[in-house]
């Protein structure tokens, strides 16, 4: 690291010139408190990266609020959608960069590419519509992960508990495959980082059995609907009466999990004080090993060998 922050020593690369400042990893390295171990350099979406492995002390943390619970839903047309209620937006321009998107993926199909059957080899028109579609794919994802990011953090902080899906199987968008694409990816980045964040902050982080039906259920009394529509944006049941929006009840379902993970677990587990990323073991059943998206959402699959004991499914 250079001293004037703005630029790194790699060996064999020599000096090289950073877009952005390194003053706060430089700051940690000079105050003793991280070690960088290894550095990686890659190329990704038309740009060249280099990432560090970094030893850090960490202080330790606590939540702001230690018993809180919250369930996030993770959806295309919003990032989010917490249990507490709250709406959280997509990052601002990922509209945009979307169209852009399909846009360029048009202009691509117009040109000459490369054929297998024929072997003919691409045009340059074509090498140069590629290149543009994929920065615009990585501006599209790099979007959406500062969006996540920001989300992350502040539930870290914030909530001593936080459950998410195992799967995007909640079905909240349209079988188009570019917003399936986006949102599976953003869908396991938010776990990703939560299950670190939660490492950090000192919270707990719940993952509901992929076959926990969290859209098809009723928070109010918890009726399980045999079918729910993928355009049924809002959740009417026919027990109670209740009428919610469908992510806003799918993420209160899962808030309700974190009740149930910890009466599953009374007497027979203690709870490991920093244990991030712990599976819940509410329903007995063995995960029967299936390729996501083979199970069409809003449609109940159940696993082979799957019998009664499914905890999650409350008396009604
Ligand atoms: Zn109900």
């Amino acid at each position: 690291m250079a001293p004037d922050r703005k630029h790194v020593v790699l060996p064999r690369l020599g000096r090289l010139r950073l877009h952005e400042s390194a003053r706060k990893l430089a700051r940690r390295v000079e105050a003793g408190t991280a070690r960088i171990m290894s550095a990686t350099v890659r190329r990704d979406g038309g740009r060249w990266h280099v990432a560090f492995t970094v030893q850090i002390d960490r202080t330790d943390r606590r939540p702001a609020q230690p018993g809180s619970v919250v369930g996030v839903d993770v959806g295309i047309t919003h990032l989010a959608v917490l249990s507490t209620g709250e709406c959280v937006p997509n990052p601002r321009h990922l509209h945009r960069a979307q169209r852009v998107l399909r846009r360029l993926g048009r202009g691509l199909s117009r040109t000459a590419g490369p054929d297998r059957r024929t072997g003919a080899r691409p045009s340059k028109r074509w090498h140069r519509a590629q290149a543009r579609l994929a920065r615009a794919h990585a501006r599209v994802a790099n979007l959406r992960r500062d969006g996540l990011h920001k989300l992350t953090t502040r539930l870290a902080r914030e909530h001593g508990t936080i459950v998410v899906e195992d799967l995007n199987v909640s079905g909240m968008l349209a079988n188009r495959r570019l917003a399936r694409h986006i949102a599976d990816a953003g869908f396991a980045e938010l776990r990703r980082q939560l299950t670190y964040k939660t490492g950090w902050n000192g919270g707990r982080l719940i993952v509901a059995d992929r076959w926990y039906p969290s859209s098809k259920t009723c928070s109010g009394c918890g009726t399980v609907k045999a079918k729910l529509a993928l355009a049924e944006r809002t959740y009417t049941c026919a027990t109670c009466g209740l009428v919610l929006d469908r992510d806003l009840n799918a993420a209160r379902n899962l808030a309700a999990l974190a009740g149930e993970a910890v009466d599953a677990r009374s007497g027979r587990e203690s709870l490991n004080g920093r244990g991030a990323d712990r599976k819940t073991p509410l329903a007995g059943q063995v995960a029967v090993k299936r390729q996501p998206g083979t199970a069409p959402a809003g449609q109940t699959v159940p696993p082979q060998g799957r019998t009664t004991n499914h905890m999650l499914t409350r008396a009604h």
